[in-house]
């Protein structure tokens, strides 16, 4: 398989220190707020690498943080406590905060058939950790003691800019406009491992260290995180864009100051889902969640195909109309699955391992999954019986995770119940059923009504009437399917 590697700037052949076995690590959200669904784009693309190396064969083991303490409103070590700050928005603990949107941000996954990792740790419950990790660099003189807080010293390393790219001026902690410069720092790019003198004195959370009472930075999470569960050679590191400076840059500095040796040669970082207004924040105020996109009507497994029909290495421009157009697509998809024949049978092994070698060339060029999703397509398109169709969306959709055979499957019981009860209903009586989930009562009572107009137009030999009905549900987004006394109606 072929990745990019931020880190060498190369699409490289993946690799993985110990044959077969994947210890994989992801940066988690901090909980101070709802995920918006750039985040969860990032997450979304993440879990299909994640699936993916699983479907090749490989044994992965990942890792993820939550982050509920130390994530200061700059990434920079300046400014609030990100967790105080949502307390005080909500006038509850930092606890209670964090408890509330992390069961959120699961919640959120489970909608997203995002498989939430094996290891999942709040920084809150690694203190200790992160106190032994801060005391060794002291100790290897990669830290000091200054104006009451401990600093990492990056003037100790040859290369601390690691992803390079970067306007060394534009980039330097501390020194950008309307951000004050930390005097105790010995040199800009220097960051604080614990503090114990920060500008907020009501940080809520605090903990005794050999430094004084204070709390870490948030940089140390994930390095001390990664460390104890996935142990000292990292295979893949995860996170969105933002997060390779200064977070990843200084996660490398204190693992490999800690260790002596490097850490983790490859790093995945995907781009932004932005607005037309710029990048989706949290911090901003403006975003979107899963829970509007289904209150505006769109199934959330409708965005994770948004997601994948574009590349994850280009940013994504996040518009209503590519969310309505990808409505229809995954609805029309999920309809020519559910015209499969539902019976099992044996499977035509050529045409699977073609198909399947389709899937797996798009996906072992880096990830590509919008030509990973065109091979559903191949499959439905293919010679072959309904039943190796269906096996290949199975097996493609363990990556992909759409649901495609479960919404099938409730796309064909509502069918076959419109179907039965036409059967059951007196002759002239017409059974109108709509397949589409979160169509209000108005729009309902509406389609129904021309749709038995329709009917009555086709009984009187009417078509040029009942052919103008027709278009004007289409133009409403309404589809017809007409059965013998029956019709069912989908809507985008
Ligand atoms: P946070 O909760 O702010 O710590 O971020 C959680 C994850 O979302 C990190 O991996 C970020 O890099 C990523 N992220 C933040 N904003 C966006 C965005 N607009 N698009 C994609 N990923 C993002
Ligand atoms: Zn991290």
């Amino acid at each position: 398989m072929k990745l990019y590697n931020t880190l060498t700037r190369t699409r490289g052949e993946f690799i993985t220190h110990e044959p077969g076995k994947v210890k994989m690590y992801t940066c988690g959200p901090t909980v101070y707020h709802f995920a918006h669904i750039g985040n969860l784009r990032t997450y979304i693309m993440e879990d299909v690498l994640e699936k993916y190396l699983r479907w090749s064969g490989y044994d992965v083991t990942r890792c993820m943080n939550i982050t509920d303490v130390g994530h200061l409103t700059s990434d920079a070590d300046t400014g609030e406590d990100k967790m105080l700050k949502g307390a005080r928005r909500e006038h509850k603990t930092v606890m209670e905060i964090a408890k509330f949107y992390t069961d959120a941000f699961f919640a959120d996954c489970r909608k997203l058939n995002i498989k939430i990792p094996e290891i999942v740790v709040p920084a809150t419950s690694y203190i200790d950790k992160f106190i032994h990790m801060i005391e060794v660099l002291l100790e290897k003189d990669y830290a000091y003691l200054s104006g009451g807080n401990v600093y990492f010293d990056t003037s100790k390393l040859e290369n601390y800019y690691v992803f390079g790219n970067q306007e060394a001026e534009d980039l330097a902690v501390g020194v950008r406009e309307g951000v004050e410069a930390d005097e105790a720092k010995r040199n800009k790019t220097d960051f604080v491992l614990w503090f114990t003198k920060s500008k907020f004195e009501d940080q809520e959370l605090k903990w005794d260290s050999p430094w004084g009472v204070g709390y870490p930075g948030w940089h140390i999470e994930c390095s001390a995180i990664s460390l104890w569960n996935l142990g000292e050679y990292l295979d893949l590191h995860c996170g969105g864009i933002d997060n390779a400076f200064p977070h990843h840059t200084n996660e490398i500095a204190q693992s490999e100051a800690y260790l002596g040796h490097p850490w983790c040669p490859q790093w995945f970082h995907v781009l932004h889902l932005n607005t037309s207004a710029g990048k989706m924040s949290k911090s901003s105020g403006e975003f979107l969640t899963v829970s509007l996109l289904e209150e505006r009507g769109y199934d959330p497994l409708v965005y994770r195909l948004f997601c994948l029909g574009s590349h994850y290495r280009k940013s994504l421009v996040f518009s209503w109309e590519g969310m309505d157009s990808t409505k229809t697509a995954y609805q029309k998809l999920v309809s020519r699955i559910a015209a499969l024949s539902p019976e099992e049978g044996a499977i035509d092994t050529e045409a699977f391992d073609a198909l399947r070698a389709r899937f797996a060339e798009a996906m072992d060029n880096d990830l590509n999954t919008a030509l990973a999703v065109t091979a559903l397509y191949d499959v439905l398109k293919a010679k072959t019986d309904d039943a190796t169709k269906r096996a290949l969306i199975a097996d493609f959709d363990r990556v992909l995770s759409l649901g495609l055979l479960e919404a099938a499957e409730k796309v064909r019981i509502a069918q076959k119940a419109a179907a039965d009860a036409a059967k059951a209903a007196p002759d002239a009586e017409l059974v109108v059923t709509c397949l589409t989930e979160g169509v209000d009562s108005a729009t309902r009572s509406e389609v129904e009504a021309l749709i038995r107009e329709r009917a009555d137009a086709k009984k009187a030999k009417d078509f040029a009437a009942a052919d103008a009905i027709r278009d004007r549900l289409a133009a409403m987004g309404v589809t017809l399917k007409d059965a013998k006394g029956a019709v069912s109606w989908e809507k985008i």
